[in-house]
């Protein structure tokens, strides 16, 4: 009626995510069967219930519960097998969302707890993105992509450094550090940083989720980071007036007028209250100030979404246009890691065609 993109069109875009992590995307009777040939206990072994009881842990506002959930996730990715089953399911579930270009990003270091070395991890992820990228035909459905992450709050970032870049010409595009910000500064981790920067390696950083601007300021102006994860904190930099007006403090300016991307997910920050409904999420405005905004998933289990529905949920919340989703993946296009020809060619040989289908149907 309204003339706004619907989901089902929004899942024939061709879109990017650049956030999301391999242990929260399983499919919950993939978890049911992974736990069945480890013997590892589940709170369900229905994969319908099991489903709920993820969402409801996630959604409880309790962080022990969250992170409960990856307890069963990471659990049951322990050997090759799992790994690359896992892997190989994803890329085929982005792909079935439409996503043609994918980041996803795991941390080798929780998935060696029955002997797998950080190698075989690694290889037995990439081998199940060569599988579920493969369309029936053989060809790419999708292109995905492996960020490796090391915890803040271990001691390991330097050797999953090191990591990443003995793999980058095979699969993997990009470093990263997750875990709770607070008491676990980025700077913590700078000697990762620098061999990575003089390396010439690609670097992504959660920052400034949960935890406010001095986190942002260390991914950035200590650490390097080429894009922030999450980065809605970005806000307490800025002033809005009561006429309407915004001033930028000199953290977000820098931001903006550097074009870092923002790698926000906004039902994930729903979930863990960094904001407290997608109306007044902190994207509505970053997107109005032209700050390099992308839209990302995050956990799809445990937020129960994938990159459509979060679309589509900016559609409803802010009455995005067809326009304003195809601002959003050329950001994110344009922040991959991937090689600047690789991701030209993407943009105007996939993305722009796509959108200008869904715009302007023959
Ligand atoms: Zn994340």
């Amino acid at each position: 009626m309204n003339g706004l993109p619907t989901l089902d069109e929004i899942r024939k875009a061709p879109k990017v995510l650049l956030h999301d992590h391999l242990d929260g995307g399983l499919r919950p009777e993939t978890i049911v069967d992974l736990a069945r040939d480890c013997g590892h206990e589940l709170p369900s072994a229905d994969p319908g219930n099991l489903a709920t009881w993820f969402r409801e842990a996630a959604n409880s506002g309790s962080l022990e519960r969250y992170l409960e959930t990856f307890a069963h996730t990471v659990g049951v990715m322990q050997s090759a097998e799992a790994l690359t089953r896992v892997a190989a399911e994803c890329a085929q579930d982005l792909a079935d969302d439409g996503v043609v270009y994918a980041e996803v990003r795991y941390a080798p270091e929780q998935h060696t707890s029955t002997g797998l070395t950080l190698d075989q991890v690694v290889e037995a992820v990439l081998e199940g993105f060569r599988i579920g990228s493969a369309g029936p035909d053989g060809r790419p459905r999708i292109r995905v992509g492996t960020l490796l992450t090391a915890m803040r709050h271990q001691a390991r970032s330097m050797e999953i450094a090191e990591l990443a870049v003995r793999y980058r010409d095979l699969g993997v595009v990009g470093f990263d550090i997750a875990g709770a910000e607070a008491g676990y500064p980025p700077t913590r981790h700078l000697d990762a940083f620098e061999y990575l920067q003089r390396e010439n390696a690609h670097f992504t950083i959660h920052a400034g989720e949960a935890f406010g601007l001095p986190s942002i300021w260390q991914a950035i102006q200590w650490c390097g980071a080429d894009r922030l994860g999450h980065g809605v904190r970005i806000i307490d930099d800025i002033t809005v007036s009561g006429n309407g007006g915004e001033k930028l403090g000199r953290l977000a300016a820098y931001v903006r007028d550097k074009r870092i991307p923002l790698e926000m997910c906004p039902t994930s920050n729903l979930q863990t209250g960094a904001a407290a409904s997608i109306a007044e999420h902190p994207i509505g405005l970053l997107r109005r100030l032209h700050f390099r905004v992308t839209v990302n998933t995050d956990n799809r289990l445990m937020s129960d979404t994938s990159v459509s529905r979060e679309f589509a949920q900016l559609v409803d919340a802010f009455g995005y246009g067809w326009d304003d989703l195809q601002w959003f993946t050329v950001n994110a296009m344009k922040s991959a890691f991937i090689p600047f020809d690789e991701r030209l060619n993407l943009i105007n040989g996939v993305i722009k065609p796509g959108f200008a289908r869904l715009k302007w149907p023959a």
